[in-house]
């Protein structure tokens, strides 16, 4: 009797352990009306004169997990018919399907970006063979380039995962975390910090990446004038709370990505994922959804003012998958008003949207796959696999 209540017991806390990072799934369902009431500014980007078949120095891909185009489109609708990411020049779709299933998680839909293969879901740059596959990430290193990964999840998470680690399984947090160790990655920002310091083998990893130099930090404001490589700011112990709740982390996070990279010699690679527009689809919550967009949607703002003017940077704004089988049933762009209906609480397997601007941005049109996206990167930065 005592050992059959320990099993259940252990079963309970290993199942708590594992799910640990993905409570957002369990939320009920909102089905709600969104006003919103904060309308900001878009950035005014000028009119781009890059002669076709510029190569670009820089490449900052930004991926908002979930969006589909009526993300897009409630957001657009929300902020009264503007947004920085519908200003981008160049645009295209994007197909998600991942190598074992017509329906894609993030990890899959992570690799396929980060790697340009298409695996299992589930897998962090492993292919079918549970074989380690390189990412634009660690060519982009291999190359001399800087590196950056910016989250509103855990930096171990899904997306942010599938650019820096190898693993079997998105679930394997600690192992993903020690992966970080592996790289000379320039600068990191997200939660996730107790995967690198709380760990069933004992290592600290917080300290092991001071020895290798970083300047460890809890939150952005810790290091307002400092821009100097290599960084890591986890700015929570799981997950990033939802927008407003987790402040300007996004935009913030771009922008001192932007000016720590920018510092480095021969360019940079940086991804900055906005985490939550999936998780406000898993609970078909319209207003969680649109806040994370509006989120993203500044720190793509960021990026233009910051990196899109020098003209040596490509940007690329798309998602992994949609989230929700969302659909608007009724909106007002004067009132920033949406109401939506939802088909799933899981993801779907329509096309998502791809937007681009800079130098290699005529590229980012049509249909492609979500491998695609991969290799127009590597060959724009004129590398080998
Ligand atoms: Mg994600
Ligand atoms: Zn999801």
């Amino acid at each position: 009797m005592k050992s059959k209540i320990l099993s259940i017991l252990l079963f309970f806390v290993i199942t708590l352990g594992v799910t640990a990072q993905e409570d957002y799934k369990d939320k009920k369902n909102l089905k709600e009306t969104y006003v919103n009431l904060e309308k900001h500014q878009v950035f005014k980007l000028p009119v781009e004169v890059i002669p076709p078949g510029t190569k670009p120095r820089n490449i900052i891909l930004m991926i908002a997990d979930g969006m589909g185009t009526t993300q897009l489109f409630a957001a657009y609708t929300a902020n009264g018919g503007a947004l920085n990411i519908t200003n981008l020049p160049y645009s295209g779709f994007s197909t998600t399907q991942s190598a074992d299933n017509y329906i894609t998680d993030s990890a899959a839909g992570g690799t396929a970006l980060s790697s340009g293969q298409r695996t299992y879901n589930g897998a962090i740059a492993v292919d079918m063979d549970r074989k380690p596959i390189t990412t634009i990430l660690e060519i982009a290193e291999r190359n001399g380039k800087a590196t950056g990964l910016v989250s509103s999840s855990a930096i171990t998470h899904a997306t942010p995962a599938s650019f820096i680690a190898h693993n079997i399984s998105r679930n394997n947090y600690e192992e993903i975390a020690a992966d970080f160790l592996k790289t000379d990655i320039d600068i990191f920002i997200g939660g996730g910090k107790s995967f690198f310091e709380e760990r069933k083998d004992g290592r600290n990893l917080l300290d092991e990446l001071r020895e290798k130099n970083y300047l460890v930090l809890d939150s952005i404001r810790q290091a307002p004038g400092i821009s100097k490589a290599p960084m890591a700011i986890l700015t929570a112990q799981k997950h990033n709370p939802a927008y407003p709740e987790r402040g300007n982390l996004v935009q913030e996070g771009t922008e001192k990505a932007i000016k720590v990279l920018s510092q480095q010699e021969k360019g940079y690679f940086l991804m900055v994922e906005g985490s939550q527009v999936d998780w406000g689809g898993h609970e078909n919550n319209t207003a969680y959804i649109i806040k994370e967009m509006l989120d993203f949607d500044k720190a793509v703002g960021k990026a233009l003012e910051l990196a899109a003017v020098d003209g040596e940077t490509l940007i690329i704004v798309t998602a992994d998958h949609e989230t929700g089988g969302m659909s608007i049933e009724s909106g007002d762009f004067e009132k920033g008003k949406i109401r939506a209906m939802y088909t799933t609480t899981n993801h779907t397997g329509i096309m998502v949207p791809v937007f681009a601007v800079g130098p290699g941005a005529e590229h980012f049109t049509g249909v492609m796959k979500n491998t695609d996206i991969f290799y127009k990167m590597l060959n724009l930065f004129g590398f080998d696999k």
